[in-house]
């Protein structure tokens, strides 16, 4: 069913990409699994119209995913891929060849910059990276040979805010497109091809599968990127698996009320963790203390759970103890599951984007645990560092 822009968000999350009627009335679309598409006549099999062909150029189940996903991002186009990291990978790989220049913000997912310095380095693509406030000064970082400004908003780990629409005139300009890791916001909080980004990315692992138990990544483009994504989506051959699809969809029924708990919960903590001794920043791009607060306030219309916070000194040794003194908040990677989860942040392959913060930064995932409780155990977290 498509719904219309007016319709509520929610609303919109309710409905988006199922057809009941299509499937004899169930709510939700069967999961197809499928290698083989059978043909009903030679004619029909070298016609190439008829609608599905092989398992690997869509279902059924991962065409509901994706309408479901255009009709969030505003997209021409989506394309699904078994993990998030995949679906940075593949549009790099898309657009990017020898010879060709591309622009990574500095504040980038960790396994964005390996992808870049190792595979696309050695394909003979020159990659730079920019300090995420930039803004329009990336026109002096452009060159005649850069094809992709690659953003992500906020940064990962240390959530800086980005000028994305200064970032796309620019680049639009120079004839370059814009990619756009929207992982953090989810296109609930924000929808970036209405603010000059060609193409959108998501590790659909986090918010919308919602329950650590699923890997998936959407990457949606405008009009103008949509064939060469889906050609060379197709041409590599990274399908996803029909159960995580699933999954995955129906994640996003449930997303907009999880995120609402996971926006007012991170809030209250991130300003509550403001006042505590031993904290000297709190990086929440939602609070009016941090750098990026008017960008956030401007293009975004709500935050997710994810945001960090720096100690006012000390080194691991008081990480550490922090972490191992945590009861609700698990100690893993990932995040957007249905529980809590810190982790100390590495800056260690950051070239320009260093901070200077005074101690340790720790990076909390909020999740949907009652809230007071998640403060005792980081007020217990704190004392056990030992810094105020
Ligand atoms: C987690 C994450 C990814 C990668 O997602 P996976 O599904 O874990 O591969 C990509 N970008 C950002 C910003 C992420 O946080």
């Amino acid at each position: 069913m498509t719904t219309k822009r007016k319709d509520g968000i929610n609303t919109r999350l309710a409905h988006i990409g199922n057809d009941p009627r299509a499937f004899y009335g169930f709510v939700n679309p069967p999961v197809v699994h499928a290698s083989t598409v059978l043909f009903p006549d030679a004619e029909t099999m070298k016609s190439h119209n008829q609608k599905y062909t092989y398992g690997t150029r869509g279902t059924p189940t991962t065409d509901a995913l994706a309408e479901a996903m255009d009709e969030l991002e505003g997209s021409a186009g989506t394309i699904i891929v078994p993990s998030g990291l995949a679906a940075v990978t593949v549009p790099l790989l898309a657009f990017l060849a020898a010879g060709d220049h591309v622009l990574i913000v500095d504040s980038v997912y960790g396994p964005t910059r390996r992808f870049a310095d190792s595979m696309l380095k050695g394909f003979g693509v020159e990659v730079e990276y920019y300090d995420p406030h930039i803004g329009s000064g990336i026109s002096a970082l452009m060159k005649s040979n850069t094809k992709v400004v690659f953003t992500e908003s906020p940064g990962s780990n240390t959530f800086e805010m980005q000028d994305i629409p200064a970032i796309a005139a620019v680049a639009r300009q120079k004839g370059a497109i814009v990619m756009m890791d929207n992982t953090w916001a989810t296109p609930v909080f924000f929808r970036p091809l209405e603010h000059g980004v060609d193409i959108s990315i998501h590790a659909a692992t986090k918010y919308p599968g919602g329950h650590s138990d699923v890997l998936l990544g959407t990457v949606s483009a405008n009009e103008n990127c949509w064939k060469r994504l889906h050609d060379a989506f197709i041409t590599l051959g990274t399908c996803a698996g029909p159960d995580d699809v699933y999954q995955v969809l129906r994640g996003l029924r449930t997303m907009g009320v999880r995120l609402e708990r996971h926006q007012e919960s991170a809030l209250e903590i991130a300003h509550w963790l403001e006042g505590q001794p031993g904290v000297a920043q709190v990086l929440h791009p939602a609070l009016p203390s941090h750098p990026g607060y008017e960008i956030w306030k401007r293009d975004f219309s709500g935050a997710s759970g994810l945001f960090s916070f720096v100690f006012t000194g000390g080194g691991d040794h008081e990480a550490n103890a922090f972490l191992n003194a945590l009861k609700f908040f698990g100690l893993g990677y990932s995040w957007g599951g249905f529980e809590s989860l810190a982790v100390q942040v590495s800056l260690a392959d950051r070239t320009i984007a260093k901070g200077n913060y005074p101690g340790p930064v720790i990076r909390l995932q909020i999740g949907l645990e009652d809230v007071e409780d998640l403060k005792a155990d980081i007020a217990n977290g704190l004392k056990a560092a030992g810094l105020g």
